[in-house]
């Protein structure tokens, strides 16, 4: 079962952001920690390095070459961060998997509407780093809003991701969400030396979970 052993990493940013690795350096790495799936999630627009239509045509074309030389699915992925509106902003270009998180400290109601909000009006496949401690929300307990976007994840069909770079959901997340959601998992890496590091990830779930289904299992048939 795929979902039980780390051999994916579906959150890596590269050099067409902020990361350090090019697409080949970082396929390379994967391969040899024998990782299978990876995704390429680099920032979107919003952010000054982020990935542009430009940027994006000329990843993807390296995705595919380092796919066959590699043999990894590598996905075509994106990070989006959730605005003031609520919204997500995407260049233009067909993304395999899109990851929806916050990247601004707010107090925890208005962070967990945003996401609430953003689930239901915007497409996206991943709820990244939710409630990481870097954006002010790890420490409080849980309530209500919790409850509520685990419950608006389920409905759309949107994964959980569980981050090992933030150490994210906070565990007792996991707990309430159980079953119920599907998971993703991510390192969340910047640098080479971090790409794969998924351990933390997958030891939570699988310590806290019976069983859980990962997003690879539901919608791409892994
Ligand atoms: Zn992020
Ligand atoms: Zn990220």
């Amino acid at each position: 079962m795929l979902a039980t052993i780390a051999v994916f990493d579906l959150h890596i940013h590269s050099y067409y952001s902020d990361g350090e690795g090019s697409v080949e350096d970082i396929a390379r790495k994967a391969k040899e920690k024998g990782l299978r799936i990876i995704a390429l999630a680099d920032h979107s627009i919003e952010h000054p390095l982020g990935l542009d239509e430009g940027k994006a045509k000329k990843r993807k074309e390296e995705i595919e070459y380092c796919q066959s030389k590699f043999d990894i699915k590598i996905f075509d992925a994106i990070e989006c961060g959730i605005d003031a509106d609520s919204m997500i902003v995407k260049p233009k270009h067909k993304f395999e998997l899109v990851i929806a998180s916050i990247h601004e400290v707010l107090p925890k109601k208005e962070y967990c509407k945003r996401i609430i909000e953003c689930a239901k009006n915007c497409d996206f496949d991943i709820l990244g780093h939710y409630r990481s401690s870097i954006f002010g929300t790890y420490e409080e307990g849980l309530d209500e809003m919790d409850m509520e976007v685990i419950d608006v994840l389920v409905e759309n069909d949107i994964a959980l991701e569980v981050n090992s770079a933030h150490r994210s959901p906070p565990i007792e997340i996991i707990e309430i969400a159980s079953s119920k959601v599907m998971y993703s998992v991510g390192s969340d890496s910047h640098t080479l030396s971090r790409v794969g590091d998924v351990a933390w990830a997958f030891n939570t779930l699988n310590k806290k979970l019976k069983k859980w289904k990962s997003i690879l299992n539901r919608r791409y048939d892994f």
